[in-house]
């Protein structure tokens, strides 16, 4: 059983810990990496600006953690593009994304959107898939992408290029929680990003993926038809409990990924168990 190869090792991407704070990713897009690195959130979270140069305004997305020095770093960026925030949108409720969301909008004068109505706040605007939003001298079509989380959102830009969160990860695969996310809605999700023939994806954490986005997504999605083989070969080998299934398939990943790992797996089981490969009770797998 090889593993499916990940096409990002051939291509020239900064090392862990070498992106830079703010870089123009192109005229419509400037990223701004939050200072909250991680085992989870690698380099940090990416919030990213979006506009039309010469509008002097500006989406900001994923604002990120609620951080003085992050919010410096935003109004910098913003200031360098002359452009004042008219927007906050959030791909996810979680924390790492979302927190600066009501706190930055208030501080803009901005509206807050997300799918998820607490995210969004009282103030704020639930999108609908498929809405085509009219901000900032550009237009973002607002694409779900259910899987990681039940909420989440992708925002495609004029330009092609797709603002993924953490359905993508630049670095790495990403995380389908349990019991929230879904892996059957991710798999279409990662599908339906596909469809849409991305120029690039500027991920939720790690580098931006320009050199071939589409042989990241197929990656993606052999990835997770990899991992359920694993997981009936180490069910076959005698792993009896999700403990023992991760101990067996994540054996090369360092243990602090355990936990994220073992979501994973649940994820995974509950796609098998609707499939009707495994049976789960709590804890316990086995074969039908
Ligand atoms: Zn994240």
């Amino acid at each position: 059983m090889r593993a499916p190869a990940d096409p990002r090792v051939t291509w020239d991407l900064p090392a862990p810990g070498g992106l830079p704070r703010t870089a123009d990713l192109e005229p419509l897009v400037t990223r701004v990496l939050a200072p909250n690195p991680s085992a989870m959130t690698l380099d940090g979270t990416n919030t990213y600006l979006v506009g039309a140069s010469g509008s002097g305004q500006a989406v900001v997305v994923d604002p990120g953690p609620d951080d003085p020095a992050h919010l410096a770093a935003v109004e910098e960026a913003l200031a360098a593009r002359d452009a004042r925030c008219v927007a906050v949108l959030v791909t996810h409720h979680h924390g790492d994304h979302a927190e600066a969301a009501q706190p930055w909008g208030a501080r803009f004068e901005a509206p807050v959107a997300a799918a998820d109505a607490a995210v969004a706040g009282p103030r704020g605007r639930v999108l609908e898939p498929g809405e085509r939003l009219h901000l900032a001298g550009t237009s973002l079509g607002v694409v779900a992408t259910p899987g990681h989380t039940a909420d989440h959102l992708a925002f495609r830009l004029e330009s092609g290029a797709v603002l993924v969160g953490d359905h993508v990860l630049g670095r790495g695969t990403s995380v389908v929680t349990h019991p929230e996310g879904d892996v059957v809605a991710y798999l279409e999700s990662l599908r339906r990003v596909h469809d849409l023939g991305p120029s690039a994806l500027y991920c939720g954490h790690g580098p931006e993926l320009t050199e071939d986005p589409s042989a990241v997504l197929d990656f993606y999605l052999a990835h997770r038809a990899h991992r359920e083989s694993q997981l009936l070969a180490a069910l076959v080998r005698g792993a009896g409990t999700v403990e023992q299934m991760v101990a067996d398939v994540y054996a090369e990943v360092p243990r602090e990924l355990w936990p994220a790992a073992a979501q994973s797996t649940r994820a995974t089981l509950a796609k098998l168990a609707a499939d009707g490969h495994v049976v789960v009770d709590g804890d316990r797998v086995g074969l039908p």
